[in-house]
């Protein structure tokens, strides 16, 4: 994501976090010091949130950590002033572990305030509920509370919440997971209307997560409606034939003339019939930027990538195109080069498919 930065980094998972969320301190530090006049105010304010936002990184924690036990590795965890998001490679296929998945990170919730309530009541430092407003009473049992809110906003039964996660889980041990997952998605969006509809007269704050809840119902309701239309289709059906490649000698201006003749971004590099690498529009101009037009592309060009075989199924290619980050994959048959596949075919793929269904995909 853009305009973040790394923190830090977490049993191999890098933790980023989005200037935005400097923001909210500022707007946190600000408020408590019109409210409250003293440094110590503004210190505990401050102080408060970046503890609970330490809870919500072990939430997103306990999420990877458990994807990571079904062999599904993490790519980041973020923090956005909305909570943490971790971006897994993929979810679990099979439903039970999506559903432990999905449960683990409000689980590490109600794990922090249970310790913390074992705490306050063996040291004495319990005051009854009742008597605490989110800016008075004793840190820690003002945690706990923030943590049990947390573990249940995140259990509300809607994407991209885990509770619609979990929701769409319990429906998949029953339905086929595209329509479990469609279920899911109008039952969220639903609930985003009902929200919203609350917001208007209660709370504004409820309108913008009515937003987001609408946006995240959707976003996954079109992915796995994506992956469904995908379902059963080779490499093969997306593969371009009928494409350039460069050979490592030759110059960048080459691959510059090739890129502006046609609609080609990235090129496979040939060593005669084997392949050697892969020039992507990325090192292009990379190569350009720095050595100029007579650089040789054998210079810039990826040496590691992905490749394909020509049955694999899409579903999984499109995985990786995605977990990988990149933009063009060579298509083996028997260790030969037959075609290439980017994004762009595969999109291009789904908008023939869906106007030959004759319904209408984003
Ligand atoms: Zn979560």
């Amino acid at each position: 994501m853009k305009w973040s930065w790394k923190l830090t980094r977490i049993a191999g998972i890098d933790v980023y976090v989005h200037a935005t969320f400097f923001m909210l301190l500022a707007w946190l530090a600000l408020s408590y010091w019109l409210v409250a006049g003293t440094l110590s105010a503004v210190l505990a304010g401050v102080g408060f949130i970046l503890a609970l936002f330490v809870c919500i990184v072990l939430h997103e924690l306990g999420h990877a950590l458990t994807a990571r036990r079904y062999g599904i590795r993490t790519r980041h965890i973020t923090l956005l002033p909305i909570g943490g998001v971790a971006s897994l490679e993929r979810m679990p296929r099979d439903p039970r572990q999506e559903l432990r998945v999905a449960l683990a990170g409000p689980a590490v919730n109600v794990a922090i305030a249970l310790v913390l309530w074992g705490w306050l009541r063996a040291s004495n430092g319990w005051v009854p509920p009742e008597q605490i407003g989110l800016a008075g009473g004793p840190f820690l049992e003002r945690l706990m509370i923030v943590n049990l809110f947390v573990a249940g906003f995140n259990l509300l039964p809607a994407f991209p919440m885990d509770g619609g996660r979990v929701l769409r889980a319990a429906l998949a041990l029953r339905m086929d997971y595209a329509k479990a997952t469609r279920v899911a998605a109008r039952l969220g969006q639903g609930l985003a209307l009902a929200l919203g509809f609350l917001g208007l007269f209660i709370n504004p704050f409820l309108l913008f997560i009515a937003l987001f809840v609408w946006i995240g119902a959707a976003a996954e309701a079109s992915a796995v409606q994506i992956k469904s239309a995908l379902a059963g289709m080779p490499v093969s059906r997306a593969m371009l034939k009928d494409f350039s490649t460069l050979a490592p000698g030759d110059t960048l201006a080459r691959a510059v003339d090739l890129t502006l003749a046609g609609s080609q971004k990235d090129f496979p590099v040939m060593t005669g019939e084997t392949l050697a690498g892969v020039l992507t529009q990325t090192g292009l101009l990379k190569g350009l930027r720095a050595h100029g037009e007579r650089a040789q592309v054998g210079e810039f060009m990826q040496r590691e990538f992905e490749t394909a075989g020509i049955d694999e199924p899409l579903e999984t290619l499109l995985e990786r195109l995605q977990a990988h980050d990149c933009r063009l994959v060579p298509v083996m048959r028997a260790g030969r080069l037959a075609g290439i596949v980017n994004l762009d075919n595969i999109s291009e793929l789904l908008q023939i498919h869906s106007a030959l269904q004759g319904k209408g995909m984003s």
